[in-house]
């Protein structure tokens, strides 16, 4: 078992902790502990000879043990247990995602809207993921306290990129957006400046609690927006602190199918939206999907490679995540 695959069984085991809210800071710790072995990526092998897998980053004792069940069985009792108590059902695929197949992340954001890295550092931290492409997408006008961009700015950003991707070369930047989708579903930016883009993520962030129907018409609209490509964090659930919206989900996957609009596995630790109950509806619903960290800094990358059990767990194969194209096939896919 490497650190991938060990980060991927400490975040599932996170995941269904938060469930729990006497277990929160449990969660944080496995959550903590697998984005550190994902960031990371130690040697558990040695590291287990050696009793020395308390040295890792946010491994006490407690997840050392459950890092030692790993290397020695391949399993973990507790994660079993923890998925029969909370009813987990499972749809695991054979093709076992593979991360090292991984072409790149269409969600992340700098610090021209709410991210804590230059557009630069990104580029270089996805560089160093080993990437072929980055999707920069930051925030739509609307989120005030993030600063959003216009169309102004998003000219101001297309020069810089232009210099960044002259520095890094070999991951190509997409310029993209994280659009608001307004309360009765429309966007906040107009199309003349969304068909400019090479990503449109359109996202659900405020008035999240509208009552069902509305919600319903509002994603209903959003997705069939023609400058779309993918529904970021579909609910904008927070596991443990924040129920997501709640609307006619097979609807609008349906509808999301039909137009060829990916929904998103958000695999911030804080998000996991959609979750792998969700993301198997829309899976039978012909839905294709991303798989992205939504970084707002370099380190947050590793959420992907220890998120990635979310699609495993609801059964999709690669070949329905839009990530795993090469940069020629995701462009045709965006459109
Ligand atoms: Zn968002
Ligand atoms: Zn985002």
């Amino acid at each position: 078992m490497d650190a991938i695959e060990a980060a991927q069984v400490l975040s599932e085991i996170g995941y269904l902790l938060r469930q729990d809210p006497e277990e929160r800071f449990r969660a944080k710790a496995f959550s903590a502990a697998a984005w550190s072995l994902a960031v990371q990526r130690p040697d558990l092998a040695s590291l287990h000879e050696s009793n020395g897998l308390t040295s890792i980053e946010g491994v006490g004792a407690g997840i050392a043990k459950v890092l030692t069940e790993l290397m020695e069985t391949g399993r973990s009792r507790y994660l079993d247990r923890l998925r029969e108590q909370m009813k987990q059902p499972a749809w695991d695929d054979e093709t076992k995602l593979d991360f090292t197949r991984y072409q790149g992340d269409v969600h992340s954001h700098s610090n021209w809207s709410d991210g804590r890295a230059t557009m630069l550092e990104m580029a270089r931290g996805a560089e160093a993921m080993g990437y072929r492409y980055l999707g920069v997408t930051d925030h739509s006008p609307r989120i005030k306290v993030v600063n959003g961009l216009d169309a102004e700015r998003l000219l101001a950003q297309s020069r810089e990129m232009a210099e960044v991707q002259a520095q890094v070369p070999s991951v190509a930047l997409l310029q993209g957006i994280e659009v608001d989708i307004l309360e009765d579903g429309a966007l906040d930016l107009p199309d003349v400046v969304l068909e400019l883009l090479d990503v449109v993520i359109a996202s659900p962030h405020v008035k999240l609690r509208q009552e069902p129907a509305a919600m319903t018409e509002r994603m209903l609209r959003a997705v069939s927006h023609p400058h779309v490509d993918v529904i970021g964090h579909p609910t904008g659930r927070r596991p443990g602190s924040r129920e997501g919206a709640s609307y006619d989900f097979e609807a609008v996957f349906k509808e999301a199918a039909r137009h060829h609009v990916a929904l998103e596995i958000d695999c911030d630790p804080a998000r996991m939206d959609l979750s792998p109950e969700m993301a198997r509806l829309a899976l039978d619903l012909g839905c294709n999907f991303t798989l992205d960290a939504d970084a707002h800094a370099p380190a947050e990358f590793a959420y992907v490679p220890m998120g990635m059990w979310m699609a495993r767990r609801a059964g999709i194969p690669q070949a329905r995540i839009l990530n795993f194209l090469d940069l020629d096939a995701l462009t045709s896919a965006l459109g």
